[in-house]
C-alpha cells in the first residue's frame, strides 16, 4: 500500500538509447533529455571528460589524446563500460533532482531488434549500476510503433520502418510481438559517409562528417525534386591542401547516397516479401509507418512507396517516436508487459 503510494510519486524512465541521439522520458514529464550519444575520453587518464552535448561540440576539435567517441555508433554496444557511464549520466542527470525518499526508478530501455542476448543482459546490468530498481527491454521497432500511437496487441499486422544513425530496423509486429524483422547496418551514418566519398573522388575535397550530414539535410533526396536545391560544400582540396568551396546540387547528392538508398529500399521490399499473406493485407491498408531521423529524407517515402506498392506514412515527430513510446509502456506497465523483451525479469507482470 506504502509502495503504491510512493509509486505515484517515483519518477520512471523511458530511454531511447539510439545510435545518433540519446532521449530520455519522464513519467508524468514528458521528453526531458535529447542529446547525442556521444562520449569525449582522455586516452592517457581513461576518464570520461563530457557526455551529450558538449562531446559532441569537441568532435573532430580535440587534441590528439582526447577522443569523442559513440559508443552505440554501428548499432551494438561497442564499449560496455562507455555505454555504461553515458546511461548513468543520463539516469542520474534526472534522477538526482528528486527526493532521496522516493524509490529508485523502473527503467524501460530500448534496443535494437538485432542485439545478442549478452548485449541484452549488458544493458540491464549498465542500467542497474547506474540506479534503476528495475529494468525492461523493449524492441525499437515495437517502441516506433508504440510513439506512432498503433495498436500493437491487436491481431492485424503492422510494418514499421525506423531509419536512425548507425541501424534501420524493419519489422512487422502482430498480437504484441515482432512477427518477422531485419536490423540492417545501413542508416543516416552510411549516408554521411557516401557524401564524403563522393567529394574526395569527385572533386578532390576533404569532408569533415559534419558538414556532410548537413548538406545531406539541406539538399539530398532519394528521387528527383521539382525545384533543384544547392549548397555550399567546403572543406579542403585534397592537391592544394588548402580550404576550398564547391556549390553542389541535389542531384549530386542523390548520386553519392544511391546506392545506399537502393539497399534500404530493397531491404524493406525483403521483408514485405517474407510477410504472411494475411498481414500483408492489413499492412496494404494501413500503409508502412516510418520513423526515425534517416526517415526525414526527403521523397525517400516515395521511393519505398514505388518499391513495394505500399503507402507510406512518416511518424509525426520521427526523431522522438522511439521514447514516446518507452513513455507508453511507462504509463500502462502492467497492460503492455508483453510487448518487453521477454527476459528472465520481464516473465511476470512487473508490480509496483
Ligand atoms: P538514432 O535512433 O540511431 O540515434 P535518430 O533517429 O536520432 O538516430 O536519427 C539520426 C539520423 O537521422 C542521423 O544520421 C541524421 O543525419 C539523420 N537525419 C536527421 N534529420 C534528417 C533529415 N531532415 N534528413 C535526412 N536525415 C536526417
Ligand atoms: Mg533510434
Amino acid at each position: 500500500m506504502f509502495n503504491k503510494i510512493l509509486g505515484k510519486f517515483s519518477q520512471d524512465i523511458g530511454i531511447d538509447l539510439g545510435t545518433a541521439n540519446t532521449l530520455v522520458y519522464v513519467s508524468n514529464k514528458g521528453i526531458v533529455i535529447n542529446e547525442p550519444s556521444v562520449v569525449a575520453i582522455n586516452q592517457k587518464t581513461g576518464r570520461v571528460l563530457a557526455i551529450g552535448e558538449e562531446a559532441r561540440r569537441m568532435v573532430g576539435k580535440t587534441p590528439a589524446h582526447i577522443v569523442a567517441t559513440r559508443p552505440l555508433a554501428n548499432g551494438v554496444i561497442s564499449n560496455f563500460e562507455i555505454t555504461e557511464q553515458m546511461l548513468k549520466y543520463f539516469i542520474d542527470k534526472v534522477h538526482s533532482g528528486s527526493s532521496r525518499f522516493l524509490p529508485r526508478p523502473r527503467v524501460v530501455v530500448d534496443i535494437p531488434s538485432g542485439v545478442t542476448e549478452v548485449e541484452r543482459r549488458a544493458v540491464i546490468d549498465a542500467a542497474r549500476a547506474a540506479g534503476a530498481r528495475e529494468v525492461y527491454l523493449i524492441e525499437e521497432p515495437m517502441a516506433a510503433a508504440l510513439g506512432a500511437r498503433l495498436n500493437v496487441q491487436e491481431p492485424a499486422g503492422t510494418m514499421v520502418v525506423d531509419i536512425g544513425g548507425g541501424t534501420t530496423e524493419i519489422a512487422v509486429i502482430s498480437l504484441g510481438g515482432i512477427v518477422t524483422s531485419q536490423s540492417v547496418r545501413i542508416a543516416g551514418d552510411k549516408l554521411n559517409e557516401d557524401i564524403i566519398n563522393f567529394a574526395r573522388d569527385e572533386f578532390n575535397l576533404l569532408l569533415g562528417e559534419r558538414t556532410a550530414e548537413d548538406i545531406k539535410i539541406s539538399i539530398g533526396s532519394a528521387l528527383p525534386l521539382e525545384e533543384s536545391l544547392t549548397a555550399p560544400m567546403r572543406g579542403r582540396d585534397l592537391i592544394t591542401g588548402l580550404p576550398k568551396e564547391i556549390i553542389v546540387t541535389d542531384k549530386h547528392i542523390r548520386e553519392a547516397i544511391s546506392s545506399s538508398v537502393d539497399i534500404l529500399a530493397r531491404a524493406i521490399k525483403a521483408t514485405v516479401e517474407q510477410t504472411p499473406p494475411e498481414l500483408l493485407a492489413d499492412i496494404m491498408e494501413k500503409g508502412i509507418v516510418m520513423s526515425g531521423g534517416g526517415s526525414l529524407l526527403r521523397r525517400f517515402d516515395e521511393r519505398v512507396e514505388k518499391e513495394t506498392q505500399i503507402p507510406v506514412h512518416i511518424t509525426e515527430d520521427a526523431l522522438t517516436a522511439v521514447v514516446r513510446g518507452t513513455g507508453v509502456v511507462l504509463e500502462d506497465l502492467d497492460g503492455l508487459w508483453e510487448v518487453l523483451v521477454d527476459m528472465e525479469e520481464n516473465q511476470t507482470p512487473p508490480r509496483l
